[in-house]
């Protein structure tokens, strides 16, 4: 059965292999990695041995802290503007999708945002322009904000525009260490892990040492980056089981080959977009320029909801599952992640060929 889901996603089988030996007896320990405490040397190794590989695959500066929240996308969204939105500033916020609208909404709660470009008003089946300009009357910028791949819509931004001295900070969720990027120019990037990374639960941020010194000191630790930085993710009891399964995906990308899977993940995303294009039943949802290649969202041209449905028990039938498109938009979503295969891929073409040819 292939999971085609876009979050909770695939994980390689290599990786639930090594969790059943870890849940078993971690690095021989002989104790269940469920069980050891935190604040042992076996788990602060743990730690401090993801956060390097997550800046080697990353290939970050030494300037950068990596740390792991709980809470999901959504406690970030909040956690941004508390840490960084003060009084006599503004943060300004790119439309591109449900997910970074709702990262605004958030900050609205606490204080001024704006929103600098969207593209609400075409339903998000493109990117917003990024040729804005600042937000009028010039108060101090606090940070621009963008959600890099919109995983509900499938549309991904290839280029961000920054804006000088501006702290940039992206919501990498469904597409960080999915194709080649330099991560340098971002001040904080924050990304769930159950869609590449591992499993719900965990929230991997990346943070330029320079904004953390701008966050707020009235902030309670549990919801500081500067806490989580000097507490090395042990403000609270970590989510040791999360981090331990992002550990096992980043080795197993490391051992795979980034190189690599950044070559494949093209190609699949190529692959299914060219069927879509000259299919006579299906086509994608998203324009052109601004496509997705972790998420791509398709429908059927008749857009008959009661058809849909009949693809997707097909689909089922022939053990492709988790395809049925977010509820805003309807239609099939297909997750492209690191974890899914070219043959993957290439079977789901071949069903939908295949329904195509039979109905
Ligand atoms: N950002 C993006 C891009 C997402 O796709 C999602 C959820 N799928 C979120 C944020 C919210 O994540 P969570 O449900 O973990 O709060």
């Amino acid at each position: 059965m292939i999971n085609f889901g876009s979050g909770p996603a695939a994980l390689p089988d290599e990786v639930k292999l090594q969790l059943q030996l870890d849940i078993l007896d971690f690095k021989g320990s002989g104790f269940s990695v469920l069980e050891l405490p935190h604040r042992g040397r076996l788990i602060q190794n743990l730690i401090e041995e993801t956060n390097d590989l997550v800046k080697s695959l990353m290939n970050l500066p030494p300037n950068y802290q990596v740390i792991w929240m709980q809470g999901g996308g959504r406690l970030q969204f909040h956690m941004i503007p508390l840490n960084f939105l003060k009084k006599d500033t503004t943060a300004a916020y790119v439309i591109s999708g449900h997910w970074a609208k709702q990262a605004y909404l958030e900050a609205l709660k606490l204080g001024d945002a704006q929103i600098v470009s969207s593209s609400e008003e075409k339903m998000f089946q493109s990117l917003p322009d990024l040729d804005f300009t600042l937000p009028e009357p010039a108060q101090k910028l606090a940070y621009l904000h963008y959600c890099s791949n919109n995983t509900i819509y499938g549309t991904q931004f290839k280029h961000f525009k920054k804006l000088k001295d501006i702290p940039l900070i992206v919501d990498m969720s469904s597409d960080i260490l999915t194709r080649r990027l330099d991560y340098r120019p971002f001040d904080l990037i924050y990304a769930v892990a159950q869609k590449n990374l591992g499993i719900p639960g965990i929230t991997m941020v990346v943070i330029k040492e320079d904004l953390l010194k701008e966050a707020a000191f009235s902030v309670p630790d549990i919801l500081s980056y500067p806490a989580y930085v000097r507490s090395h993710s042990t403000v609270n009891t970590p989510a040791v089981f999360q981090i331990l399964t992002t550990f096992r995906m980043l080795e197993w990308m490391k051992e795979k080959d980034l190189n690599h899977i950044f070559m494949e993940n093209e190609k699949k995303a190529q692959l299914l977009y060219d069927f879509l294009d000259q299919s006579v039943l299906f086509e994608p949802i998203a324009h052109k320029d601004s496509r997705s290649q972790t998420n791509v969202c398709f429908r059927l041209k008749s857009r008959s909801i009661y058809e849909t449905e009949v693809v997707l028990e097909y689909l089922k039938n022939h053990r492709l599952y988790f395809l049925s498109g977010h509820r805003n938009i309807g239609g099939f979503r297909a997750g492209l992640y690191n974890a899914i295969s070219l043959s993957d891929v290439q079977c789901l073409i071949d069903v939908l060929k295949k329904y195509e040819s039979q109905y």
